[in-house]
């Protein structure tokens, strides 16, 4: 299935996407009956309050995937209404992430702060008209006389104040003459209204904290429900895409919009979409901050974290994550998807692309006794040519040095080998990838009983992979020349958590973290071509799995997927 599901969507003959699903059949149906004039306008607009995760590359791909489809703008826009959580550095994080899953914004980003001088405006408008009041009452109070879906909302006893009285408060509240919590401002809407948001909505409460881009200008900010619908109408956004918790908030958004005067005349419409879950990863940045907190990892970008950016570390291809978006579509609810199909994504993208190199984990020595020496008595250098990658034949060969002392992988060989157990085992002969028949002819333990080395024979007839003779030998193994081997710190990864669904039935994901997620081996022996290999290329350890070089740190490899297609599997299981 995989195969199928990377391939590119298909193209009509204007080279628009024919890629189907409700978003954009409802943009094409906007286009038929003349909406907007045809216009497609969209946002992607995250909160700078951490690294954005695998969960935002779906609303990505569909927000900006959405306009270029259909010949439109998308704005990256931030919405930064909590001083005390944001930071310039998940600004800029997102902005490289953003762009490095290959997209552009069509204008620089925008932030809400940049409106917040209309919004305050418009507060003030609201008061005029009689529809937005301060409220002095404490959080804990407003949220109790909020009511509940069962029980109906009661007045606050400051919702009858005068215009003149609330326009006074509110300009006291901005100039800061009251405490954190003091006042909030409120919709005047309806405390029994059977949609709980719409129950006198906070429209700003006062925060005496620094903004990272309005520094102390302000103490009172905007609530998110009151900035995120008007900075999408300022801005002219025509679609506005957001998920499905948001479904209730919509009403709220229209009736601000309802009740300002003076916006755009194309008012932004939102629809909402299901959530992307993966098993075993969570996607929410204030419970991934909780773990870069916990010390667990390495911080948002370390290579164990679903982040965009530590998926980047990890070596997932941008390519791969876009084909699974658009595998996945959009829909109208939310599921979780299993994490093997992302990885089969990964494996198909890295299959065509990633050049195949020898690398030894676990090494053990193995020795060719009849390997010949020069006429100096140094063993002799053989250079074998290598395939880079049978998928990608323009990827053309390498030259692997073969010599006297290999080493191989420890779980490769076998003193007393089990029925199933093909690989080298005395007395047993196996193939050398690229290299020769060799077979085993003894076995050096120390005191221990430990296995210290193997030693073997080389058939030198069997330079081209196969024996004249037609025998066979059931196992192809790789190795490296001990002599010609670079080192490197190899990191292993299982599951970041235990459960599938971690944080499940108001379970604490924090308590399901896997204590065993990554297994660092030092002193692994890689051939020497691996010495060349960039900054972030991902290569292929045969028959080990897909690896990725560090961004940062030369000679640590992290490993990306294995080479097991787990999604098949999963399949017939179904
Ligand atoms: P988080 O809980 O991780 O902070 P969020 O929704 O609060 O998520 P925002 O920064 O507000 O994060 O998200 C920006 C955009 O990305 C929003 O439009 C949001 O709906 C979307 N988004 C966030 N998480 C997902 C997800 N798991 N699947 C699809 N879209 C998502
Ligand atoms: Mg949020």
């Amino acid at each position: 299935m995989s195969e199928d599901a990377a391939t590119p969507q298909a193209e009509n003959a204007e080279g628009e996407s024919e890629a189907s699903d409700f978003i954009r059949d409802l943009i094409r149906d906007d286009n038929a009956a003349g909406t907007y004039g045809g216009r497609v306008q969209t946002r992607f607009p995250p909160e700078p309050n951490g690294y954005l995760h695998i969960g935002h590359a779906k609303s990505i791909c569909l927000n900006f995937g959405v306009a270029e489809d259909f010949g439109g703008t998308c704005n990256l826009r931030f919405d930064d209404t909590n001083p005390e959580r944001e930071d310039d550095e998940f600004v800029e994080a997102i902005q490289r992430d953003i762009a490095w899953l290959g997209f552009e914004t069509n204008r620089g980003p925008l932030f809400a702060s940049d409106y917040f001088e209309t919004l305050y405006a418009w507060a003030e408008e609201l008061v005029g008209k009689g529809l937005a009041y301060v409220d002095d009452q404490d959080a804990e109070t407003i949220s109790e006389t909020r009511g509940n879906f069962t029980t109906l909302g009661t007045n606050s006893p400051y919702r009858d104040r005068g215009v003149e009285e609330n326009l006074d408060l509110l300009r006291r509240m901005r100039a800061g003459e009251f405490g954190d919590g003091e006042k909030v401002l409120r919709a005047k809407i309806d405390m029994t209204h059977p949609n709980m948001v719409m129950r006198d909505p906070l429209m700003y409460r006062i925060r005496h904290v620094a903004h990272h881009r309005t520094g102390d200008a302000w103490c009172i900010y905007p609530n998110y429900d009151w900035a995120h619908g008007q900075s999408d109408a300022i801005e002219e956004v025509t679609h506005s895409f957001c998920t499905l918790e948001f479904e209730n908030n919509r009403e709220l958004y229209d009736w601000f919009l309802d009740n300002i005067d003076g916006l755009p005349s194309d008012r932004p419409r939102q629809t909402e979409f299901g959530r992307l879950g993966l098993t075993y990863i969570i996607t929410s940045k204030r419970k991934l901050a909780a773990i870069v907190e916990s010390g667990k990892v390495d911080g948002w970008d370390d290579a164990e974290m679903p982040t965009l950016s530590g998926l980047r570390r990890r070596g997932y291809p941008a390519s791969a994550i876009r084909d699974f978006c658009s595998h996945i579509s959009v829909g109208r609810s939310t599921g979780t998807t299993e994490i093997e199909l992302l990885e089969s994504f990964v494996r198909t993208d890295l299959n065509k692309t990633a050049l195949r190199r020898m690398a030894v984990l676990n090494p053990l020595k193995l020795v060719i006794t009849n390997w010949p020496t020069d006429a100096d008595g140094n063993p002799v250098v053989e250079m074998r040519t290598a395939t880079n990658n049978p998928e990608n034949e323009a990827d053309g060969t390498r030259e692997v040095p073969f010599s006297g002392e290999l080493w191989i992988e420890r779980d490769d060989f076998m003193v007393d080998p089990p029925k199933k157990f093909f690989r080298l085992a005395p007395g047993r002969e196996v193939r050398l990838r690229s290299g020769y028949f060799v077979t085993c002819t003894d076995v050096i333990t120390d005191d221990a009983g430990e296995v210290t080395e193997v030693h073997a024979t080389y058939d030198p007839e069997t330079a081209g992979g196969q024996a004249p003779d037609g025998r066979k030998v059931k196992a192809t193994i790789h190795w490296v020349s001990a002599a010609h081997a670079v080192q490197a710190e190899v990191r292993l990864y299982d599951r970041l958590f235990t459960e599938a669904h971690p944080g499940a039935n108001d379970t604490d994901p924090l308590d399901q973290l896997n204590p065993n997620s990554r297994t660092v081996v030092h002193g692994a022996q890689l051939e020497p071509a691996l010495a060349d290999t960039e900054l972030g290329q991902v290569v292929q350890f045969e028959r080990l799995g897909y690896f990725a070089h560090d961004l940062d740190q030369s000679m640590v490899f992290h490993r990306t997927v294995g080479l097991r297609d787990e999604w098949a599997r999963i399949q017939k299981r179904k």
